[in-house]
């Protein structure tokens, strides 16, 4: 019997895909460079799951159906490129090689434009959910050519999450869209939780107890905050370290590691000129508390307010930080939907954008309430921008004094909240009929000729500022 699919890379994210597409009745042939992992493998389920383990590439390409369909997961960069190597001059017109690793989106333009001239659909897939969502149904968004997805799609639909019986795996677009996607989900996660962190921060600062916030956490997942990231926080902070009998999160190092796919949306937002400032802000706060030599040379030198946040009423207060960690998780999800909505213009990608959100419903590490009610909206309504959704905007109207209050507080006890404070200025900017852009203009012309436009006439205009600050229309 032929395989219906090869996954190549027995580390945990491959091994646990495996096994899925198995659990789906699928027969799969599985591949790691180093033979001992296929071996562990198959010790541990290679009878439950029927597997059929390649010791070469060759046996590999050898045991599938044709059109061949090849998995790789595999250390996102080298590792992908020297795996590529290996398997493409195994493969005919038609095959379609997959890669479910993290990797870059230009990477995968590239990749697929070099495989193309070979008639190897090079398919670049994002994969969410760890090792738990390998396993039992991950989020996924696949990039590549329609006609792959037409023989790859369903095998892809039947191992993902599902959400109401809805699969949350759709046909991105061409080549990188996949991987963009994924990349901005990353982006998401990361001022998701620091979000949570920065309401975790206010309301210790106020005097509440680990537990107290722990409770707190689980009331809100509850309600419109329902979502992954909400409910595992209440499990880490309800974590009593055995060694001291503190809470856990008292003895871990205040140092947050990242892989790259965070600062990498930062960056492209920068390229592609995308306001993204609390998703960027939240991979900056993930950079200062891992700059541990900066941290110890100003701790003890700069001055301010001792970080204890003296409240009335209690309840009004924590009141208050969930509206500003609502608010500003709704302004985090509409920068990184704008970022894809740009990067689908820039790149050719056919996005939609509402299916986009349907597929991060479940699954993935950013699921969420809210992302079913952002795929109605974008359903519903032809948004450019999330906040545009009526819905939204009176939701967003009536948090948004309380998200002020909570920076009020925060700012006067000196508690630095990043992503709440960035999000609203982003808020504030995008409602400003009247931006200090003028001045900036002004500066501009001043110093380098650079011109500006008026509100009251067409045309490029410039003053003479050295002169006799005549103003010509120069087009
Ligand atoms: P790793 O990222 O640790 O990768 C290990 C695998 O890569 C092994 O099969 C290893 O083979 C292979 N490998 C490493 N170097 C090379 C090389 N030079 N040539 C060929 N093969 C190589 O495994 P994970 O399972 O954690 O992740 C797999 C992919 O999935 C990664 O791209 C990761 O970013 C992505 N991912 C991971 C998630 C997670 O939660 N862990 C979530 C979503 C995506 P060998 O055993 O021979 O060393």
């Amino acid at each position: 019997e032929l395989a219906s699919i090869g996954v190549v890379g027995m580390a945990v994210m491959g091994s646990n895909l495996a096994r899925n597409f198995a659990n789906h009745g699928h027969k799969v042939a599985i591949f790691n460079r180093s033979y001992e992992k296929t071996e562990h493998v198959m010790s541990k389920y290679g009878e439950e799951t029927g597997f059929i383990a390649a010791k070469t590439p060759e046996e590999l390409v050898a045991s599938l159906e044709k059109p061949r369909r090849i998995m790789m997961m595999v250390k996102a960069g080298a590792a992908t490129d020297a795996t590529i190597d290996t398997f493409a001059p195994l493969l005919e017109d038609g095959d379609i090689l997959i890669d479910g690793g993290n990797a870059f989106y230009k990477d995968t333009q590239r990749r697929e434009i070099a495989l193309r001239d070979q008639g190897i659909h090079f398919v670049g897939v994002g994969v969410s959910g760890g090792e738990e969502g390998a396993l039992n149904g991950p989020s996924i968004m696949p990039g590549g050519s329609a006609h792959s997805y037409e023989f790859l799609g369903p095998l892809l639909e039947d191992i993902s999450a599902k959400y109401n019986g809805e699969p949350c795996c759709t046909y991105i677009g061409t080549d990188g869209a996949g991987h963009f996607v994924k990349m901005v989900h990353n982006g998401i996660e990361y001022s998701d939780m620091q979000g949570i962190g920065e309401a975790f921060a206010l309301l210790r600062a106020a005097g509440l107890t680990v537990p107290e916030i722990s409770d707190i956490f689980r009331e809100w997942n509850t309600g419109e905050l329902d979502s992954y990231l909400i409910e595992i926080t209440s499990e880490v902070l309800d974590q009593v370290d055995a060694k001291t009998g503190q809470p856990l999160i008292d003895v871990i190092v205040d140092a947050a590691g990242q892989k790259g796919t965070g600062s990498w949306t930062a960056q492209i937002a920068l390229e592609l000129g995308v306001d993204l400032n609390a998703i960027a802000e939240s991979v900056f706060a993930r950079s200062v508390s891992s700059a541990p030599e900066l941290r110890k040379a100003l701790q003890p030198l700069l001055q301010g307010p001792d970080q204890t946040i003296k409240v009335e009423d209690r309840d009004a207060f924590v009141e208050d930080v969930r509206q500003a960690l609502w608010a500003s998780k709704v302004v985090a999800y509409s920068q990184g939907l704008d970022l894809i909505r740009v990067g689908a213009q820039e790149y050719g990608w056919d996005i939609d954008v509402a299916a986009v959100a349907k597929i991060w419903r479940a699954g993935c590490i950013i699921r969420a309430k809210l992302l079913d009610r952002i795929s109605n909206e974008y359903a519903a309504n032809s948004l450019t921008n999330l906040l545009e959704a009526p819905s939204l905007v009176e939701d967003m109207g009536n948090v948004q004094a309380g998200w002020r209050r909570t920076l009020t507080r925060a700012i006067e006890a000196g508690v630095a909240a990043p992503v709440f404070s960035s999000a609203l200025a982003y808020y504030d900017s995008a409602r400003s009929p009247r931006l200090p852009a003028f001045l900036i203009q002004g500066q501009r012309d001043f110093f380098g000729a650079h011109t500006y436009k008026r509100i009251d006439e067409d045309g490029t205009f410039h003053t003479e500022w050295s002169a006799d600050r005549s103003e010509t229309k120069i087009s």
